[in-house]
């Protein structure tokens, strides 16, 4: 795919569409990859040009496979939206908003995690709580291939699991409520809710796939921006519109960005 500081009078057509708005993954987007979730921190240049996108555009959300809060936490700018757990919760000016029919899974998440801790004893793997969804991490694994077959092998033979819906990501597989909710129906949600009619979708996995679909619907004008790494999944670059090479492409993006995005039409809601 193209790279996108090849095609910036592209971008600068989509930005002219107005409302407008900025979503952006976290891990591996806005902050590099680290061994493990609670080590990864934002990078300063993508912090600072955030903030000062949340003062241009109409919207700037952050979404993340990481619980709402811990996304605010890493990112730390107000009049973020942050969207957590991959669309199933939402942070925004203190409110915490969770789709339906989801919040009711954090007791079995507690459950399904004693269960699996008890269970599963391969070196290098790691739980996250996440509230209302599970994350079992095997990045440190010295053998990942046969870590990833351990843990889904005894999420097989879980009861509990059974409740839940299996998704993998880098390095991760996750164990969410078993509602029809991605980073898709997250970014159509925000899209209606904000009433956009330009979008940038800035992401570097499997998950921002989902997403980069949404981009192409006529009724906004929208670009998926795909975030390369050694580990990024093929598809992301086939559905990516451009592409930018890791979280130091996307500092000087969002610093070029910030430059020249418009002043917002109305005052932010
Ligand atoms: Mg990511």
């Amino acid at each position: 795919m193209p790279y996108l500081f090849d095609h910036l009078d592209a971008v600068r057509q989509v930005l002219t569409a107005s409302p407008f708005g900025l979503i952006t993954d976290i891990d591996g987007t806005v902050s590099e990859i680290a061994p493990c979730p609670e080590e990864a921190r934002v990078s300063p240049v993508c912090r600072e040009q955030l903030a000062i996108l949340t003062k241009r555009l109409e919207l700037v959300a952050a979404i993340s496979g990481r619980p709402a809060l811990d996304a605010k936490e890493m990112i730390g700018v107000d009049g973020i939206v942050y969207v957590g757990n991959n669309g199933l919760e939402q942070w925004h000016d203190g409110v915490m908003l969770f789709v339906e029919g989801v919040k009711e899974y954090t007791p079995k998440v507690t459950a399904v995690l004693d269960e699996l801790r008890g269970s599963l004893t391969t070196e290098g793997i790691s739980f996250e709580n996440k509230g209302v969804a599970l994350s079992v991490h095997y990045r440190r694994s010295p053998d990942r291939e046969s870590a990833r077959n351990c843990i889904l092998e005894k999420i097989e033979a879980s009861s509990i699991a059974r409740d839940f819906r299996i998704q993998e990501g880098k390095m991760v597989v996750e164990l969410r409520p078993p509602v029809e909710v991605n980073k898709a129906t997250a970014v159509e949600a925000l899209v209606k809710s904000y009433n956009l009619r330009g979008v940038i979708y800035v992401g570097d996995d499997i998950s921002d796939v989902d997403a980069f679909g949404v981009m192409h619907q006529e009724i906004f004008k929208g670009l998926a921006v795909g975030v390369i790494s050694e580990e990024t999944p093929q598809q992301l670059e086939k559905k990516a519109d451009f592409t930018l090479n890791g979280v130091a492409d996307v500092e000087r993006f969002l610093t070029w960005l910030a430059g020249v995005a418009p002043a917002p039409t109305r005052p932010h809601p």
